[in-house]
């Protein structure tokens, strides 16, 4: 299985997507969000740093961000392919990637590029909802993707809760970010010849059919 990572605006529904390919591929899925908002949690200066700026929609700090994901993949579940997401947000974070990639020995493989409009993005971002114990995600927003109990996960019955940078305001700061760091690291995987764009605009499984055709196409082959 080739590794695969997700480039993608905030709310693009990128974690969405990587959950449906580890249900299918059973890889696993490394997201720098999710590592840091544990780290947020920690009582500690690097805790107490993490949390503000997550809090505001900036970016953590390259030196950490380039340790944390080193010592992610080193770990012996990532040597049959992982899903990496939320990495790199910015072109050195990229190049830094390329060298981490030529010590273990790994392979970029599919660089799936969502794009999606701005006003369907700020619609998922204030719908969205994450379950605290199994982080299944929902949005409140979304007919065909609500929690049928208010507030409750379907899967496990946990609780949802909203992330603190989904409100419009955060928002408008991920995504100026986003764009003015996005247009290098495009090009860079672009001239690769990794990238692969899958229009975002459609439902969970109409996405997730265009990311499969390729990923399962190849594995035939
Ligand atoms: P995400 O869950 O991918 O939307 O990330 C949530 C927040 O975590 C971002 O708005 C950033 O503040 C931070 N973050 C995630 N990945 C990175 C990264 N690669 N570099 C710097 N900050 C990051």
């Amino acid at each position: 299985m080739k590794n695969i990572m997700f480039i993608a605006p905030p709310a693009a529904g990128k974690g969405t997507q990587a959950e449906l390919i580890v249900e299918k591929y059973h890889i696993p899925h490394i997201s720098t969000g999710d590592i840091l908002r544990d780290i947020s949690k920690e009582n500690s200066e690097v805790g107490h740093y993490v949390s503000e700026v997550l809090s505001n929609g900036g970016l953590v700090k390259d030196d950490i961000t380039d340790q944390l994901i080193e010592q992610r993949l080193r770990k012996e579940d990532c040597k049959n392919g992982y899903i990496i997401d939320g990495f790199p947000r910015n072109i050195d974070q990229a190049k830094i990637y390329d060298r981490i990639l030529y010590k273990l020995g790994y392979d970029i493989g599919y660089v799936f590029l969502i794009n999606i409009g701005e006003k369907e993005l700020e619609k998922r971002i204030t719908g969205r909802r994450i379950c605290e114990n199994c982080k299944a995600i929902y949005n409140i927003n979304s007919e065909s993707n609500s929690p049928k109990v208010n507030s409750t996960c379907d899967l496990c019955g946990g609780k949802l809760y909203q992330r603190k940078d989904d409100n419009l305001e955060a928002f408008q700061n991920r995504y100026q970010v986003y764009l003015e760091k996005i247009g290098p690291i495009i090009d860079h995987y672009r001239k690769k010849g990794v990238l692969y764009e899958i229009d975002g605009n459609h439902s969970i499984s109409g996405v997730f059919n265009q990311i499969d055709n390729i990923i399962s196409g190849d594995d035939k082959s």
